[in-house]
């Protein structure tokens, strides 16, 4: 690889490492609905000289001389980033999904107040206040459900009664394994009900969002949305924190990232992120998010035809929960371990209520980002579908297996990972 000129010189285990990484990334299907493919583009203002500058603060206020080229970055970056998701402020700098998270909360409690989000059994992330995080020690998370896990509807009513109950400063709404699109006009209504700000964590769907493909939050009146640049929105791995409107909100923000959290931002970062918001703006982007969902439904119409249960009865965006325990009595564990052996890489997860431990749990999530990314349609993703139900249907069969795998390399080499989007 031309690419790696100096590492394969250099270094030959880490050179080899990654060289492996590459080969297992073009040659299995990438199903982990919080993984993409970034573009070239990307990876090479991520591997830029930009990694050697500090610039603690923000563009015009930095603590170090040497700014005017990290400065016209971080400007970028912010301004194509308020254009996406059509919000006065936009603070880059969080170094990941969890940082902008826990900056966001410094910013808008205080130690103790109440924080009212998702179940996490029922679609909730880590960082919205699960007891193993640290976060938890700090602010007290209360926790909102499914009215009906075969429809996946909230339940808003509960939620309302919960709210004025609890008195939470702040309503939570996002989610890493949930298919369905939250009410945000709904919750935005409770928030000011109650007197608390409104966030969304659009970790997983900041791209469909992007891409106009399911709604933005800000549309329906919420104050802050936090997000990974990552997953739907195909950028380099790291967060960013949104204001839709309110200055004050957006200072206390900046100041929760810097100084309150981290130290110099990671600046090569933030240009990849800049790069990542241009290409997202562009027409061939929304194609890409609406194609996601079209490729999810395709998959749902394999299950549903199968009568395998789906979480919330199927899905209206780019991922899909399975009871494979409840429907085909396979663990979440061992399908994971058997759709691996097969090319196909999923994760185990729990479901709403599950029975069995977070190890080893009823279910398996995956999604259809990476693969949309390849190029597939939705004749190939239904396809898709179709052999993850006969690799488990065979899952001892290494015959029906080995077949099921080179069926699987024919795709991925039919379809390669692109070097480019726009
Ligand atoms: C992925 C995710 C995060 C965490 O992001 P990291 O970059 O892994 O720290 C936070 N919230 C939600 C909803 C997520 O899906």
């Amino acid at each position: 690889m031309k690419d790696y000129l100096f590492l394969k010189k250099q270094d030959k285990d880490i050179y080899e490492a990654v060289m492996g990484e590459e080969k297992r990334e073009a040659e299995g299907l990438e199903l982990i609905p919080s993984e993409n493919y970034v573009s070239r583009a990307v990876r090479e203002a991520n591997g830029s000289v930009l990694t050697n500058k500090y610039s603690e603060g923000y563009p015009g206020k930095r603590y170090y001389g040497g700014q005017e080229f990290t400065d016209e970055v971080e400007n970028i970056a912010i301004e194509r980033a308020k254009k996406l998701f059509s919000c006065k402020f936009a603070n880059v700098q969080p170094l990941s999904g969890a940082p902008a998270n826990v900056a966001m909360y410094f910013a808008l409690l205080e130690p103790g107040d109440t924080v009212l989000g998702m179940d996490l059994s029922h679609g909730g992330h880590l960082t919205h206040g699960h007891p193993v995080t640290s976060i938890s020690k700090v602010f007290r998370f209360v926790r909102y459900k499914m009215k009906d896990t075969s429809t996946g509807e909230i339940d808003y009513d509960e939620l309302r009664k919960t709210a004025k109950k609890e008195k939470p400063k702040m309503m939570l709404a996002g989610f890493s394994a949930y298919s369905r699109e939250l009410d945000y006009k709904k919750i935005a209504s409770i928030a000011r009900e109650v007197g608390a700000y409104s966030v969304a964590d659009m970790a997983h769907i900041a791209g469909l969002i992007a891409g106009k493909a399911v709604k933005n939050p800000f549309d329906y009146g919420f104050d802050v949305i936090t997000t990974t640049t990552h997953k739907t929105l195909r950028g380099p791995r790291g967060g960013m924190i949104l204001t839709r409107a309110d200055k004050e909100i957006a200072k206390k923000i900046d100041k929760a990232v810097f100084p309150g959290l981290q130290g110099g931002p990671h600046m090569n970062n933030i240009a990849a992120k800049a790069v990542c918001f241009a290409e997202a703006l562009t027409p061939a982007f929304r194609k890409y998010a609406k194609q996601i969902l079209k490729n999810a439904k395709a998959m749902e119409g394999v299950f549903l035809k199968k009568g395998v249960r789906m979480l919330g009865g199927g899905t209206s965006n780019h991922l899909i929960l399975l009871d494979v325990y409840g429907s085909l009595g396979i663990t979440g564990a061992e399908a994971e371990t058997v759709l691996d052996e097969v090319g196909m890489t999923l994760n185990k997860n729990v479901i709403a209520d599950d029975t069995r431990s977070p190890m080893d749990p009823s279910g398996i999530r995956f999604g259809t980002p990476a693969i949309t990314t390849r190029g597939f349609k939705e004749s190939e993703c239904k396809r898709v579908a179709e052999l993850m139900l006969l690799t488990l249907e065979n899952k001892d069969n290494a015959k029906k297996k080995k077949e099921i795998h080179s069926e699987i390399k024919r795709m991925c080499k039919k379809f390669p990972v692109p070097d480019k989007f726009v």
